[in-house]
């Protein structure tokens, strides 16, 4: 029985579902894991997680498609980059076939929590590991959980694609040779002041540049970002310190290879934005965000696709997208992954 819930009116927020799942490593090894009912973790008190922040994280969502079917987009590639992840924070890695396993059987569980096709809402689905046991000193945990939920959102957005503005900070989020590329919980706790700061002055989102020169744009602190040139080139930055986004290398292969429009890779000065002709953030969560206006302290660059609607470009890009992701059109080898 699908759930009573107005699917088209759903936000982007936690809710409870019937089943969680949970692996827990000890003595060197995981268990071979569990769904379990209980929504909420019991750990110790000096756990290496609450403590020093021993935790990495993935983001990804499930889709109902028109033929019933629920499929998730490239979950492959959250798996490695959860691999990735783990072992710049020295935690055991949790093995791509078992990840992809885990999200089978939690998917699976919670099947009447996938909105239905058309809805415009998904089941976000969150992998998580932390350190669980308890330490004193600053080293690694012996003990981890590997855990994911899953709850059904509605559009990042609400109200339709509306162009979003962006800020640049006084504030930096990532060191040369630091921890920007993995997806570690730390880099989200020290961004929050800096997203309560700009949305203090009335901006959306911070746009972070390269913290050795700041002259380089890099990304914002949940999303990476695109441009469009006068070309309709898509460009997008090239940084050690950025978080390799799945949407974002879709979006880069979609360009070239559905839309035939030249795709790059390359450094971004923040000199050059007032170049380009759309702008828009990508990631999991929105997919793709048209950006109107970024301000670099009191000047403004708006691009030629305005405030009121994504730029051109951007449209096709996210309509492409989401055509592939909802099983509309046909998919690149390996990028939907069938759940039931
Ligand atoms: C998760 C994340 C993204 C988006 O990555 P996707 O794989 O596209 O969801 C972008 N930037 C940061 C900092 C992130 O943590």
């Amino acid at each position: 029985m699908v759930k009573n819930i107005d699917w088209g009116n759903l936000g982007f927020g936690y809710m409870k579902t019937d089943y969680r799942y949970v692996s827990c490593y000890k003595n060197g090894k995981w268990d071979e894991g569990q769904l379990v009912k209980d929504e909420n973790v019991v750990i110790n008190e000096s756990a290496c997680v609450l403590q020093y922040a021993q935790t990495c994280f993935e983001g990804l969502k499930a889709y109902k498609t028109k033929e019933n079917k629920v499929v998730c987009f490239r979950p492959d590639m959250n798996a490695k980059r959860m691999i990735e992840s783990a072992k710049r924070l020295e935690m055991p890695t949790f093995s791509e076939e078992r990840f992809l396993d885990a999200i089978k059987k939690v998917v699976n569980a919670n099947f009447d929590w996938v909105p239905p096709y058309g809805s415009g809402a998904s089941l976000y689905i969150r992998p998580y590991m932390f350190g669980s046991d308890a330490i004193m000193g600053v080293k690694p945990a012996t003990e981890y959980q590997f855990r994911i939920f899953v709850s059904p959102v509605g559009p990042y957005f609400k109200g339709g694609v509306k162009p979003i503005t962006l800020m640049i900070p006084d504030f930096d989020r990532a060191a040369p040779r630091g921890t920007g590329h993995v997806k570690a919980g730390l880099n989200y706790a020290m961004s929050l002041h800096a997203i309560v700061n700009a949305h203090n002055h009335g901006y959306n989102e911070n746009l972070y540049l390269d913290s050795r020169t700041r002259t380089k744009i890099e990304e914002t602190g949940s999303a990476n970002i695109i441009f469009v040139t006068k070309n309709n080139e898509v460009v997008t930055p090239k940084s050690d310190t950025i978080l390799p986004s799945i949407t974002r290398r879709s979006l880069m292969y979609v360009a070239e290879h559905y839309l035939g429009l030249k795709a790059t890779e390359r450094e971004i000065y923040l000199e050059e934005l007032q170049d380009y002709k759309e702008c828009a953030l990508c990631g999991t969560a929105a997919v793709l965000s048209p950006v109107g206006k970024i301000s670099d302290h009191g000047k403004d660059i708006l691009f030629p696709s305005g405030m009121e609607k994504p730029g051109e470009i951007t449209q096709k890009l996210y309509d492409t997208l989401r055509s592939i992701q909802m099983c509309e059109i046909d998919a690149p080898e390996g990028w939907i992954f069938e759940v039931n």
